[in-house]
C-alpha cells in the first residue's frame, strides 16, 4: 500500500513511507493495551490534561508551519490550513477544561438504594481517518479519548501520510507516553486484524459510505463499538423571506470552503421560486470570481482537489448529470494554465429525481440547484438523499426556520449561515452519513464504559 505525499498542486511526489510491518503493529498494540492498563481507574488525568495543554501551545505555536505541511499534502489553502490548526487548538483548551466534569460519576436516582454510574476508560481504539483535514480529523477523536484514557491507533488516508506522521510526533513532543497514539501506515487487512485484535475495543471512521461499510464490517465482525462518521448530500433550503445579502455572504463558504471537500459542504441548494433567478445570479458571480491558484499564496481562493483521483472521479460526475439532462449553469471547464488538480467551480440545474446523480455526494467545487414553491416541496426534497449528515435553513423569521430544521432528517441542522465545527457541538449524522457523535460531551463519551454501580438497600 503506498502512501505518498503528492502535492496536488505541483503533482510532485515530496514524500513516501514504507508500510508498516506486522511485528511494529503488535508493539504499538502492547504499549498501547499497557497505557490502558495504567490509565483504565482514571489514574494520570491531571498528567494527561497537562499533556494535552502542552499539545495546544504547540499547535498554536508551530501553526504556520503545520498548516503548510497540510498545504503540501492535500492542496488546501495556506489560510484555511492554519485555520484548521487554531480549531485544533482550541479543541485542546475545551476538553482540558471539561475533562473532569465529563468524567465524573453521574448519581443515578433510585428509591432502592445508591447507584452512580462512573465512566470509564474501555480499551485501545482503532482510529480511520480521511484526507480532507488532516489534523482536524485525528484532533477530534484523540483529543477526548486520550483524556478518557483510550489509547488510539491511527490508520490516516494515504494521501496525506506526513500530516498524520507529524500530529502523532507533537503529541509525543507535547509529553504523552509511548502508544497514546501511534500513526500505521498500514493496509486494509492489517486493518482487519488490528480491530480483531482483543485489546482493542473501539473503532472510529471518517470516511465515505464504501469505506465505512467495510470498516463497520470488520467492526461487527468483532463485537467492537464503532462510529461512523460518512458522507453528505447536504441540503441547504432557502426559506422565501430569506435576506439575500445576508445569504450572499455565505454561499462561498458553504460550497468552495477547501475546494468543496467537506462532508458538511452544503452541496444541494433549494431555493423558492421568488429568489430563484437572483440566487443563481450571485452565485453564478461568486462562482466566477475565484481566484485559483498556489494555495501557499494567500491570495489564492479557490485551492486545487485533493488528488488526480478525486477530480477524475468529480468529472465523471458531473458528466454523469449532464447526460440525464441536469443544466451547467456555469462551469465544467478545463481549467488551462495550472497544472494542479484544479476543478472549475460548477453550477448544476435541472437535476431530476431519476436522474443517476441526484442521491449521489459530488465532493468537490459542484453546486446543485433546485427550484420549489411551497415550503413542504422544499422539505421533502432536502429529505430524499440516502444521507443525512447536515443541512441549512436560511430565512428572517427564525421560530419558522426553526420549524423547518426540525423537520429535516439531519444529524446537524445550522440557521442562517454555513456549517459549522466548534469543540462544543456534536457532529454526526443519521442515514448512510453514519452513527454515533465526535466532539462536545456526547463525542467524548462514545468511547467510555458506562458503568454502573448498585448498592440496594
Ligand atoms: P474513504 O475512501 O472512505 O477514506 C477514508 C479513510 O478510510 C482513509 O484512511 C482510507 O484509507 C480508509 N479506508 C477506506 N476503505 C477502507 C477499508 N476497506 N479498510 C480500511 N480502511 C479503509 O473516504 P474519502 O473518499 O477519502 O473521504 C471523503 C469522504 O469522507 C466523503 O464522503 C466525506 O463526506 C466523508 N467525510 C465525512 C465526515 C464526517 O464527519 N461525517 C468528515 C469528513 C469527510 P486509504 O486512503 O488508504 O484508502
Amino acid at each position: 500500500m503506498a502512501y505518498k505525499t503528492v502535492n496536488p498542486y505541483t503533482n510532485e511526489i515530496e514524500h513516501e513511507y514504507p508500510q508498516t510491518t506486522n511485528e511494529e503493529v503488535e508493539k504499538t498494540l502492547a504499549a498501547a493495551y499497557e497505557l490502558y492498563l495504567r490509565w483504565r481507574n482514571g489514574d494520570e488525568l491531571e498528567a494527561r490534561k497537562q499533556i494535552i495543554t502542552r499539545l495546544g501551545e504547540l499547535l498554536r505555536a508551530k501553526k504556520h508551519e503545520m498548516g503548510a505541511l497540510i498545504t503540501h499534502d492535500m492542496g488546501k489553502l495556506i489560510g484555511e490550513a492554519e485555520g484548521e490548526v487554531e480549531l485544533c487548538a482550541s479543541f485542546c483548551d475545551y476538553y482540558v477544561q471539561r475533562a473532569d466534569e465529563f468524567l465524573a460519576p453521574t448519581p443515578i436516582y433510585t428509591a432502592s438504594g445508591n447507584a452512580y454510574v462512573l465512566h470509564q476508560a474501555t480499551g485501545v481504539l482503532m482510529a480511520v481517518e480521511p484526507w480532507n483535514f488532516p489534523f482536524y480529523q485525528i484532533a477530534r477523536v484523540f483529543i477526548p479519548n486520550f483524556l478518557a484514557g483510550n489509547p488510539m491507533v491511527l490508520k490516516d488516508a494515504s494521501n496525506c501520510p506526513t500530516s498524520a506522521q507529524t500530529f502523532a510526533d507533537l503529541v509525543s513532543e507535547a509529553g504523552a507516553p509511548t502508544g497514546s497514539l501511534t500513526n500505521l501506515f498500514v493496509d486494509y487487512d492489517q486493518v482487519g486484524q488490528i480491530i480483531a485484535d482483543k485489546r482493542v475495543q473501539g473503532v472510529c471512521l471518517t470516511g465515505s459510505e464504501r469505506g465505512g461499510r467495510s470498516v463497520a464490517t470488520e467492526a461487527a465482525k468483532s463485537l467492537k463499538k464503532s462510529t461512523m462518521e460518512l458522507g453528505g448530500n447536504d441540503a441547504f433550503i432557502v426559506l422565501p423571506d430569506a435576506d439575500i445579502d445576508q445569504l450572499t455572504d455565505v454561499i462561498f463558504a458553504a460550497r468552495l470552503y477547501n475546494a468543496g471537500q467537506v462532508c458538511t459542504s452544503s452541496k444541494r441548494f433549494i431555493i423558492p421560486d421568488n429568489l430563484y433567478d437572483e440566487f443563481l445570479k450571485r452565485a453564478k458571480e461568486i462562482f466566477s470570481n475565484v481566484k485559483m491558484g498556489d494555495p501557499m499564496d494567500p491570495s489564492t481562493t479557490l485551492a486545487p482537489m485533493n488528488s488526480k483521483k478525486a477530480k477524475e472521479k468529480l468529472q465523471k460526475q458531473v458528466d454523469l448529470a449532464i447526460e440525464n439532462g441536469a443544466t451547467v449553469v456555469y462551469g465544467n471547464q478545463p481549467v488551462k494554465g495550472l497544472a494542479g488538480q484544479f476543478f472549475m467551480p460548477t453550477i448544476l440545474t435541472d437535476i431530476d429525481r431519476d436522474n443517476p446523480i441526484f442521491d449521489q455526494e459530488m465532493f468537490g467545487p459542484v453546486m446543485a440547484v433546485y427550484k420549489y414553491h411551497d415550503v413542504k416541496e422544499a422539505i421533502a426534497l432536502a429529505n430524499d438523499s440516502s444521507y443525512g449528515l447536515g443541512s441549512t435553513v436560511f430565512g428572517t423569521d427564525i421560530a419558522r426556520a426553526r420549524q423547518v430544521a426540525a423537520q429535516i432528517d439531519t444529524g446537524m441542522t445550522w440557521i442562517n449561515s454555513g456549517w459549522a465545527s466548534l469543540p462544543e457541538l456534536p457532529f454526526g449524522g443519521v442515514k448512510h452519513s453514519g452513527y454515533g457523535r465526535e466532539l462536545a460531551e456526547q463525542g467524548f463519551k462514545s468511547f467510555v464504559n458506562d458503568h454502573l454501580v448498585y448498592e440496594p438497600e
